[in-house]
């Protein structure tokens, strides 16, 4: 059962390549089975794969294909209950369509990248800003997504950084860190996240 009201998006259109070019990725074996069961651990309502070729969507529905058949099932039950989440579409805009229809409310839409830019949300804020209204959060491939995507979204999070020196995660990390960080957990939530850090700080 879900126990939150987010949603999870794959941009793989429009992210930029290494030069700068705005691509389409192609879908990964990993993001596809490792983010599927972080949002199943999370309470995640839906992992939507976003991507407009239909070479990748035949890609995609031969995993699901594999996992889905007798000899994926007798070999690992469990990653057919994780990949039963995930939604391919074709555009950000069809996601959003669905949530729309699913919760009768348009879902804010949320942004991550490993750069600073300006008015991006500190973790702590992010539930008092959303409170109960559905969430789609986005994620991106290659080297991230198209400012086109940020300028959408109603506000992007500040990016996960330790050290000053290195921050550019592969976007599975990315996920399980930040859904650790947003989503409040039954033993503590980010209180008792903060209760621990502290205790272990003393
Ligand atoms: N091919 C790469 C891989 O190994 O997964 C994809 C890299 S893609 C740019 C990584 C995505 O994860 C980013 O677009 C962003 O959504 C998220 N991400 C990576 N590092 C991050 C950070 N430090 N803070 C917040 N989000 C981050």
């Amino acid at each position: 059962m879900a126990a939150n009201n987010i949603y999870l998006g794959l941009v793989h259109y429009p992210v930029y390549n290494k030069f700068g070019d705005i691509v389409t990725t192609s879908i990964t074996n990993m993001d596809v089975h490792d983010i599927s069961r972080t949002c199943l651990t999370y309470g995640v309502k839906k992992y939507f794969l976003i991507n407009p070729l239909a070479s990748q969507k035949d890609l995609y529905q031969k995993i699901i294909g594999f996992w889905n058949s007798e000899t994926g099932q007798n070999y690992q039950p469990d990653r057919a209950s994780a990949l039963q989440q995930i939604q391919f579409c074709n555009t950000l805009q069809e996601a959003i369509s669905i949530i729309k229809t699913q919760e009768n409310a348009e879902p804010l839409l949320v942004t991550t990248t490993a750069r600073d830019t300006k008015g991006q949300v500190a973790y702590g804020d992010f539930s008092g800003i959303v409170g109960d209204k559905p969430v789609l959060l986005l994620f991106g491939t290659g080297y991230g997504l198209a400012d086109e995507i940020h300028s959408q979204s109603d506000f992007t999070l500040k990016p996960i950084k330790i050290t000053d020196d290195y921050n550019h995660l592969s976007v599975r990390s990315a996920v399980a860190i930040i859904l650790d960080r947003l989503i409040p957990k039954n033993t503590g939530g980010i209180d008792g996240y903060t209760a621990s850090c502290k205790q272990r700080a003393n």
